[in-house]
């Protein structure tokens, strides 16, 4: 498969087609600046990212629309060049909300449609309008609900997903990588005790051979094995770094040496949910 930055989308069997990059835009919505998210996309739009990874949890889809909005205004792109992919939080998971979440983030979003919507997390909380459900004690609201599967994984280097990714290609199943880089380590849900993947040495001296950074190493990585990365960067230098994989590729036994530092490490392991009924993790994929 050859990718390029003006052509790098993988098909899919239903006949659609989903960008291979993607910009990720979750910023803890108490400490991102208002705007910040709205710029980000747009100039991730103008760099050639066409592809939106958003969510209601976000609390900033209202931007994320107004980007794709002004940028459709002013002709850069037509509404069906992007791919947004929108997510259903946990708290909406009982059948009769999931129609209304979905309204009210085209809402936000002021679009007509999402390319994809997926459940956020396979472990429902008490339905309501709060994201963080808990009791007068601080006790987690669980509830029930009746999942079967989840469909995004996270996938980098020390998470390479061997027999998770084998399977999904058996079956013409496109992954996407959450977290590609390995988060921004927010201690609140993120497992910092897990080496920090961009500092690792030999991600570091194989950008060195290539002349790029140890970001770009990892998601040249993913991509290409045809797994989809949304790394999230509100940077424009970074944005538009992380953009910049598609001029140089990794030999064979290159790729190999990076599989070869699947260290099993998840860094989203929300632990605070680790006795929930569902919790996912538990399982081996
Ligand atoms: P990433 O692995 O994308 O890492 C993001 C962090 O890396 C940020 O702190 C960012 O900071 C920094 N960064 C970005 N580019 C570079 C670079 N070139 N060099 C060094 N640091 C860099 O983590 P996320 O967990 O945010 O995952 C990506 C996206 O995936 C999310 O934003 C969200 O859209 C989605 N996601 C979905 C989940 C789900 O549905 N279950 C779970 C987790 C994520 P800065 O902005 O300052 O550049």
């Amino acid at each position: 498969m050859h990718l390029s930055s003006v052509n790098h989308c993988i098909p899919l069997s239903d006949g659609n087609s989903i960008p291979i990059i993607g910009l990720g835009t979750y910023s803890e919505p108490a400490s991102t600046p208002k705007g910040t998210c709205a710029t980000s996309v747009k100039i991730a739009i103008d760099m050639g990212y066409r592809h939106i990874d958003g969510a209601y949890l976000y609390q900033n889809e209202h931007e994320v629309g107004e980007a794709i909005r002004e940028k459709i205004a002013q002709g850069k792109v037509r509404r069906e060049d992007i791919f947004y992919c929108g997510k259903l939080w946990a708290t909406h998971l009982d059948p009769e909300r999931v129609r209304p979440a979905l309204e009210r983030t085209l809402k936000n979003l002021q679009l007509d449609y999402v390319d994809l919507y997926i459940i956020e997390i396979p472990m429902a909380l008490k339905p309501g309008d709060d994201f963080y459900p808990k009791d007068e004690n601080g006790k987690w609201l669980y509830h029930k609900s009746n999942l079967c599967a989840t469909w995004e994984v996270e996938c980098h280097p020390y998470f390479t997903q061997p027999k998770l990714l084998k399977f999904c290609q058996k079956h013409d199943i496109v992954i996407v990588a959450y977290s590609p880089l390995g988060t921004c380590r927010d201690p609140s849900w993120v497992n910092v005790s897990a080496p920090p993947l961009l500092k690792d040495p030999f991600l570091n001296a194989l950008g060195k051979k290539y002349n790029k950074t140890a970001a770009q190493i990892v998601l040249r990585f993913n991509i290409q094995r045809g797994v989809v990365v949304i790394p999230k960067s509100f940077n424009p230098e970074r944005i538009k770094e992380n953009f910049q994989i598609f001029d140089f590729s990794f030999t064979e036994e290159e790729m190999k040496d990076i599989e070869a530092l699947n260290k099993n490490i998840r860094y989203v392991e929300l632990l605070m949910w680790r006795d929930h009924p569902e919790y996912p993790f538990h399982d081996e994929y």
